[in-house]
């Protein structure tokens, strides 16, 4: 695997193989299944393929989530190695960002829905980092997980607006045994907390074998007191929306999608289920 930590040094790279399709997973790092699973996914249907790592200080919220995001560089590279991905593009934030850069891509109503409500401005510093990313690696095919089903949607809207070059592909969420959705941020669960989280993937299954639609609230209802419920977890929201626009699903929607977002301890964790 090849690492390059600058722009300049992975472009000139990439120039030198024009007729090489390339497939790209971003990435902020301490790699796991999911992400394994988005470069796999990439090799089987590419000539190239191209994960970055970069923790991304514009889409966080929370200073002390960005300080405590785990950065296990090492193990991570060990991962991608074995995987079989062909570059990793791992810049500084030098790299990235100038100081006092200004962003903003009005997206409509997709941005402020469901995590847009409790991470205001979050998905300006995803669009902002994504498109960087794009405009460096200039891939065919980009690869992004189910996990971040909004972030997906809101990538999407942003590739058609400024009609970027490129396909999307979405990949399935993957879960440990017992179902918990694999994600970074599981390393910060205590053992308890960590048998607790199984609340968020329970709630949502329960919700799909019972999933009517003209039972959305009450169902809604029901599985916010189904996560309350579980000792030491505080749901932020569940909503059974439609897969394409994130408002309430309606017996005209072709997907149905139900998302939630709860705090585990002081670990925020986010899950979905297609229900069709
Ligand atoms: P992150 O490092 O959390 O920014 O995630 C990088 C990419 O991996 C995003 O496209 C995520 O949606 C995807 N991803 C994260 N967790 C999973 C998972 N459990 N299964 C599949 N894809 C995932």
């Amino acid at each position: 695997m090849k690492t390059f930590k600058t722009r300049q040094a992975i472009r000139k790279y990439l120039n030198e193989h024009p007729q090489l399709s390339v497939g790209f997973a971003p990435t902020m790092g301490a790699l796991h299944n999911g992400h394994l699973s988005l470069i796999k996914r990439s090799k089987s249907e590419n000539d190239i393929t191209v994960c970055s790592i970069f923790v991304n200080p514009t889409q966080f919220n929370d200073p002390a989530d960005l300080e405590k995001y785990p950065r296990p560089i090492e193990a991570d590279m060990a991962k991608l190695e074995s995987a079989g991905c062909d570059i990793l593009f791992a810049p500084e934030v030098s790299e990235m960002y100038d100081d006092n850069e200004q962003w903003h891509l009005d997206i409509g109503p997709v941005e402020h829905l469901l995590e847009g409500e409790f991470r205001p401005g979050h998905y300006q510093g995803v669009m902002q980092i994504v498109f960087k990313l794009l405009d460096v690696v200039k891939p065919h095919n980009l690869y992004m997980g189910q996990k971040d089903y909004q972030q997906f949607l809101v990538v999407q809207r942003m590739v058609e607006l400024l009609n970027l070059q490129v396909d999307m592909v979405m990949c399935p969420i993957e879960r440990e045994a017992d179902g918990l959705a694999m994600s970074s941020r599981n390393v910060h669960l205590s053992d308890t907390e960590r048998k607790r989280a199984l609340v968020l993937s329970k709630t949502l299954n329960y919700i799909k074998d019972h999933f009517d639609v003209s039972r959305e609230a009450e169902l809604e209802e029901q599985a916010m007191e189904m996560l309350a419920a579980e000792e030491g977890v505080e749901p932020e929201y569940f909503r059974i929306v439609d897969g394409k626009t994130l408002y309430p699903a309606t017996p005209a929607s072709t997907s149905v999608v139900a998302l939630t977002a709860a705090k585990v301890g002081k670990t925020r964790l986010i899950d979905n289920v297609l229900i069709y």
